[in-house]
């Protein structure tokens, strides 16, 4: 089953962003580098159409460098987008490299009359916390007996013409990319209670086979992996890992447990889930589902029959 996640307060938070959006001169969209397509928020394109934006892949310590390096580059070849990858707890100069983007971005901007307001949205655990940390540590302002981070207005003075506004990690409401769901959910940015961590686990070793079998051969010492499945790997994986339950049964959500622990503590080594292609596909496919949702919905309503109840389709 698709996943589907509470969105949290995204009413709020979404309302916060639209409010401040017209004094924002560039929007830094944070993204996970192992998942950059899927990290980035379906809702805060809307929000903040037509602005210069700054995307930036964090956690590339833990992405696979080459397909950093094909993100980077289709990210800036997008209009009026730049793109940088860094490890947010770690990045040295990473205050400095931020300002410089986002001044590229808006040239009109800086200076004491004309600071340069920036906005700083992603989506949950994607670690915006631990950059902001790390800016406020590199801080180019001099801010006095002001602190770094006005608590209500959660402005930061990155530089003595530049402001970075933060918000809270937001949501978006329906999946339409079904793989995303799995992806984020593997990654971490969906709450635990939201989905079934071996339903989860098939689907990332599905998805890490095609490119990483080799990783997964070594780090749970399997055979050939030629043809194997999502599900032929986690049960391997418990055979070789998870123990077994009564009755020589094999444990599964252990298996799941451990291969979920593993993705994301790097120990398979680093690792991208999807390509700018792959990513596009999805989406057109995620696209045409919603459509043909949207017109059984429509033909529903317009046929006077009731709907269905909560978990059958809506
Ligand atoms: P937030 O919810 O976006 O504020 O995310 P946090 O800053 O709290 O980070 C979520 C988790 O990701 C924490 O365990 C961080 O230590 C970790 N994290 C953040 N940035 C990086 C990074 O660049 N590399 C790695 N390996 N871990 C990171």
């Amino acid at each position: 089953m698709p996943i589907q996640w509470f969105p949290g307060h995204m009413h709020s938070t979404k309302k916060a962003i639209a409010e401040r959006m017209p004094d924002i001169d560039v929007v830094i969209e944070m993204l996970d580098a192992r998942v950059p397509g899927s990290s980035a928020n379906p809702l805060l394109a809307e929000l903040t159409a037509g602005k210069p934006a700054l995307k930036l892949l964090n956690k590339q310590d833990l992405a696979d460098p080459e397909w950093t390096s094909a993100w980077l580059a289709h990210y800036n070849g997008l209009p009026g987008t730049r793109a940088i990858a860094l490890d947010a707890s770690g990045a040295p100069g990473a205050a400095r490299q931020l300002v410089a983007a986002c001044r590229e971005l808006a040239p009109l901007r800086g200076g004491m009359v004309k600071p340069l307001r920036v906005m700083i949205c992603g989506i949950p655990n994607v670690g915006k916390s631990t950059l902001i940390n790390t800016l406020v540590g590199q801080r180019m302002a001099k801010t006095g007996d002001e602190p770094g981070i006005t608590k209500d207005e959660q402005k930061i003075a990155l530089a003595s013409d530049c402001y970075l506004f933060d918000t809270p990690g937001m949501m978006w409401p329906r999946i339409t990319v079904e793989q995303s769901g799995y992806l984020l959910a593997a990654s971490g940015s969906i709450g635990r209670n939201a989905y079934d961590e071996e339903e989860v686990a098939l689907e990332l070793l599905a998805h890490a086979r095609l490119r990483y079998a080799d990783r997964l051969q070594v780090r749970y010492k399997l055979g050939d992996l030629h043809g194997a499945t999502g599900e032929t790997l986690l049960a391997d994986i418990a055979r070789k890992r998870g123990g077994l339950l009564g009755g020589g049964r094999l444990n599964l959500q252990k298996a799941g447990e451990i291969t979920l622990t593993d993705f994301r503590s790097g120990a398979w080594g680093r690792i991208t889930l999807e390509t700018p292609a792959e990513f596009a596909a999805w989406c057109s496919e995620g696209q045409t589902r919603e459509a043909a949702r949207v017109a059984r919905k429509a033909a529903l309503l317009a046929s006077g029959k009731p709907r269905p109840q909560r978990g059958g389709e809506a």
